[in-house]
């Protein structure tokens, strides 16, 4: 039987027209309710080789989109009435645009751009600036990391010339390893033991010790030994801090996680970040995938210990529906929600270690919250008479006002204490300085601010105050911070956005406490200790609470991919080739360039944005 309101592809559908998953989504809302009034339990509505449970950015949408390609007949089932749940664009305020959930764009690390054609077939754009991130300080000073490791020496040199030296030594041997690193620590499937010594390795070679030494030092300490400067130590650890790649304060992975977290490519997607979900998805449909949105999947029904079909909802369009996988279930749904699909008792029996595991897996130590402020003007940083290219800067960092500030944080972080962890690390994005798309007629721009913060509130009497006056006090708080970063800021303010961690689990579920990129990474939860790609149900595979992490960078949706693959005989791909990055490195000039936007005509004549 077709799927009446399914999207799907055909494999000769012209690109210039696909059919759009947003067209599919008007269309099952339109649907929805003479379905709704009889449930199909368990009738078996349609079959296909793989299905994967959650259209998201970095796992489920990335994984069906190569298998799709590679000749497999793959359908997304995803709850929302859209994919990429977490990599939404908005015009929150019109002729702005505002990327609230992933705004940095990591995309340039992934050979997905080529691999799938995302820019050369399918319309995707990034474009980045000469600073790859920065922190900017209330005593007026920034410090820069930056493409081109000359510029980074020269501003880390501002603050000492020794850890100018050594940032610039650092980020040399950052790029001599980039594509190497990136292909065996994130664009491989883990847990995989040969290849973690030698990320090991390398990690020591970039910091120019041993395994020995590294494995047990804790993130500070690397930083410490390494640099003399507070803002040098304040910049570096800012992505450790926000547990990208590992726990600061665990020894050994704390400092391999610094290393790591210098591997990285940061952009914005052009026209916001919701260009990748739209290019990926158009490619997906070009080569004939099946997309069910507003689906919730109930249960992923598992047969003589095989995954066998997955069950939706009785709210979902098809009310109680069966889709039968004949060759795999792909679970893009995290840990703790993949358990509940496939029921406490069935993984038990299979392995009742991981099941427990899975039941127990760490989520609320790193919760998200976001501002969207609309500011009248460019971002007025403090710092830009210290150094200018500040102002060039997308991606920015208020990253403490001292180096003790900075483990007081995480050992607030650690101890649930919200107010002692709050307004210490701002992660500050300027869309327009990528983007000139984001800038309204009036010059109005969106500045978005994001903090990770521990979920139980306990101290407030429980997370239920999320919803409560904490909310007004976070964004009242968080004004009078970025004024002292950026003064006149408060000024500029017309109006703003905030979003809590319970805001965020509420628009995902796999997002169990707003915790946004699979899991918090602890002592048993790191490289090794994360969920398998292939798991022990025969057929059921992952592709979230996997490593590495979420994040645009889609990772997790490769290597479930490739896993996938290998087991269905489909992985050798001519096309199937490119190495993490590359595109990237070779086309650094190109993304560097700033765009211009033909001038606007006014509104009603017509006349096309670009
Ligand atoms: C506030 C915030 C800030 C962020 N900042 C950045 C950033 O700057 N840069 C960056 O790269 N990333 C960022 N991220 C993280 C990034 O968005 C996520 O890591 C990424 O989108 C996760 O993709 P995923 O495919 O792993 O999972 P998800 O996006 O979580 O996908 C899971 C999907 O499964 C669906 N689902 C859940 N339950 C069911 C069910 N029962 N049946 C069917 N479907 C189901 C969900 O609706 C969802 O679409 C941020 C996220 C948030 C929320």
């Amino acid at each position: 039987m077709r799927s009446p309101c399914a999207a799907r592809g055909g494999r000769r559908r012209p690109v210039s027209a696909p059919c759009s998953h947003r067209f599919s989504c008007t269309r099952a809302r339109h649907l929805a309710p003479s379905f709704s009034t009889r449930s199909m339990r368990e009738t078996t509505m349609e079959t296909h080789d793989v299905i994967v449970v959650g259209g998201g950015i970095s796992g489920g949408l990335p994984a069906a989109t190569y298998l799709q390609k590679a000749g497999l007949d793959v359908a997304i089932v995803e709850a929302r009435p859209e994919l990429g749940n977490f990599c939404p664009t908005h015009e929150t305020w019109p002729e702005t645009l505002d990327s609230p959930h992933a705004s940095i764009n990591f995309s340039g690390n992934s050979p997905a751009i080529e691999d799938l054609e995302l820019e050369s077939k399918y319309g995707y754009r990034i474009r980045t600036t000469p600073v790859l991130l920065g922190t900017t300080h209330r005593d007026g000073t920034n410090c820069l990391i930056c493409y081109d490791p000359e510029q980074t020496g020269r501003s880390f040199g501002r603050h000492s010339e020794a850890d100018g030296e050594t940032i610039f030594e650092i980020q040399n041997r950052v790029l001599e390893k980039m594509v190497e690193m990136n292909e065996l620590a994130f664009y491989s499937p883990h847990p995989d033991v040969g290849k973690f010594e030698e990320i090991l390795k390398v990690c020591g070679y970039v910091f120019g010790r041993s395994i020995d030494e590294m494995s047990s030092m804790t993130a500070y300490e690397l930083i410490e030994l390494t640099f003399e400067s507070d803002k040098a130590r304040q910049t570096l650890i800012c992505p450790v801090a926000l547990h990208l790649q590992g726990a600061p304060l665990s020894r050994g992975q704390g400092a391999f996680a610094v290393a790591l977290s210098l591997f990285y490519t940061t952009a914005m997607g052009i026209g916001g970040n919701e260009a990748l979900v739209e290019a990926m998805t158009r490619c997906f449909l070009d080569h004939g995938g099946t997309i069910y949105t507003s689906c919730p999947v109930e249960r992923v029904e598992v047969d003589d210990g095989k995954a066998r079909a997955v069950i939706l909802s009785e709210d979902a369009v098809y009310p109680g529906a069966r889709i039968e996988a004949r060759n795999a279930v792909i679970s893009n749904v995290g840990a703790r929600k993949t358990l509940e699909l496939i029921g406490e008792r069935t993984m038990d029996a299979v392995d009742s270690r991981l099941a427990t595991k899975m039941k127990y897996w760490k989520m609320d130590e790193r919760g998200s919250t976001v501002t969207s402020w609309l500011i009248d003007g460019e971002m007025p940083w403090g710092s830009a008479e210290f150094d200018p290219l500040v102002d060039k800067a997308h991606l920015m960092y208020r990253a403490y006002d001292s180096w003790q500030d900075a483990k007081d944080y995480v050992m607030a972080m650690i101890n649930n204490d919200t107010w002692g962890a709050f307004g210490n690390m701002i992660e500050i994005l300027d869309y327009a300085k990528c983007d000139p798309n984001a800038v309204s007629p009036e010059g109005y721009r969106v500045i978005r601010g994001e903090e990770a913060i521990p979920y139980p509130l306990r101290r407030e009497g429980g997370p239920e105050a999320w919803d409560g006056p904490i909310r007004d006090e976070m964004l009242r708080r968080r004004n009078d911070v970025m004024d002292s970063i950026a003064p006149g800021f408060k000024e500029r303010i017309i109006e703003a956005f905030q979003w809590t961690p319970i805001d965020i689990w509420r628009v995902n579920p796999a997002a169990v406490y707003g915790q946004v990129l699979g899991g918090d990474f602890s002592e048993d939860q790191w490289i090794l200790d994360r969920m398998p790609y292939r798991m022990p149900i025969r057929r059921l595979y992952m592709s979230n609470s996997v490593w590495p992490l979420g994040l645009t960078w889609m990772a997790a949706g490769y290597n479930a991919a490739q896993v996938v693959a290998e087991d269905l005989g489909v992985r050798h791909q001519s096309w199937w080739t490119h190495r993490p990055v590359a595109w990237f490195l070779e086309n650094i000039e190109r993304l560097l360039e700033p765009l211009t936007i033909a001038a606007r005509e006014p509104v009603g004549t017509g006349g096309d944005r670009p």
